[in-house]
């Protein structure tokens, strides 16, 4: 099959490679569309050390069942599926509270770090366990369902809020997860402000439903005017800066949450005065933890827009292109799919 295989740091190379071959309790699927995740772009050049090439990468997928591996039950030849990115291992403490993203052998399709390494889907082929496998609704494209992945790490992070109704949210970067977890706030019926450096996602963020989208040399002031000089319920933080952690705290009211979503950088300093006095609550939030069904279901009923957060889809041969211009952060760029 051909595969976009990242073979030195930065280095994507569209090569020919075995097809994989399903396992017990495994499919192998036949790829549609691929997103490329900024955890992907970021993480290409080794400095995250989770895609130690080689390596092929992607872990927001949708295709068509190809073939069963042994034992499998309930799936079928040419059913339309999307795959959780997350393989947890159902037995450890954490699998059997329900928090998956938590296992203590999880293992991400599309990673290689000094633990495992398990090949994703920008190739024509890839193999999935069954127990991570989502039927797609019948009109869900397959571009579209690569979407549910980004969509379910927005609902998690929300759900961690336990974001509620009438309440005031403010998302910090919108990003792929930022316009995404705009929409799910939207959908829990809360007032919803976005910040962002560029004025494209911005505009962006207001047609998704942000009453207010600023940039950083106004954001403090005009999100202390828009929560009525109190702060905010609510913050999201899905850039992981200094100055974007910085503006999450000092946007909320006394006694208010934030989910911590971006980690651009591994370490960022802690306004730790206000968060101890000002008795704010601090979540963490990865991955997700089985939104994949409310996820869909959202999709389904169009509650939630996915069709402006695509930028291009393009054939998986353009992929190195792609991935270049992610690199430089060409700007008015969000999410790009490709299609092996
Ligand atoms: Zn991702
Ligand atoms: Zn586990």
């Amino acid at each position: 099959m051909k595969a976009l295989v990242l073979t030195a740091p930065s280095q994507l190379r569209l090569m020919e490679v075995d097809d994989p071959v399903p396992g017990e309790g495994e499919v192998l699927l036949a790829v549609g569309a691929c997103g490329i995740c900024g955890s992907d772009v970021h993480g290409m050049d080794g400095s995250t050390g989770r895609r130690i090439p080689p390596i092929i990468m992607g872990h927001e997928a949708a295709g068509t069942i190809a073939a069963l591996g042994p034992g499998v039950g309930g799936w079928a030849e040419g059913q339309r599926v999307t795959f959780d990115s997350t393989l947890s291992c159902g037995q450890c403490p954490f699998c059997r509270r329900g928090q998956i993203n938590l296992c203590n052998r999880r293992r991400v399709l599309g990673v290689s770090c000094a633990e495992y390494r398990y090949n994703g889907a920008f190739a024509q082929y890839v193999v999935v366990p069954q127990g991570i496998l989502y039927r797609l609704p019948g009109e869900l494209s397959l571009e579209r369902a690569a979407l549910v992945e980004p969509l379910s790490v927005a609902m998690h992070a929300v759900g961690r809020l336990d974001a509620q109704p009438d309440e005031s949210a403010v998302v910090i970067g919108a990003g792929t997860i930022g316009l995404l977890a705009i929409q799910v706030l939207r959908c829990r019926g809360c007032r919803v402000a976005a910040v962002d450096v560029e004025a494209d996602r911005l505009e962006l963020a207001r047609r998704l439903g942000a009453e207010l989208a600023v940039s950083p040399p106004r954001a403090a002031d005009a999100l202390r005017d828009w929560s009525g000089g109190a702060g905010a319920d609510l913050a999201l933080e899905a850039v992981g800066a200094d100055a974007t952690v910085h503006l999450a705290i000092d946007c909320l009211r006394k006694g208010g949450r934030l989910a911590l979503v971006g980690n651009l950088v591994a370490q960022a300093e802690l306004p730790l005065q206000a968060v101890v006095t000002r008795e704010l609550t601090l979540y963490g939030s990865c991955a997700s933890a089985g939104e994949y069904p409310a996820c869909l279901d959202l999709m389904a009923r169009g509650q939630v827009d996915v069709d402006l957060l695509i930028s291009a889809t393009a054939p998986l041969a353009d992929g190195p292109q792609w991935f270049a211009r992610l690199q430089r952060k060409q700007s008015g760029l969000l999410k790009v799919i490709l299609r092996p």
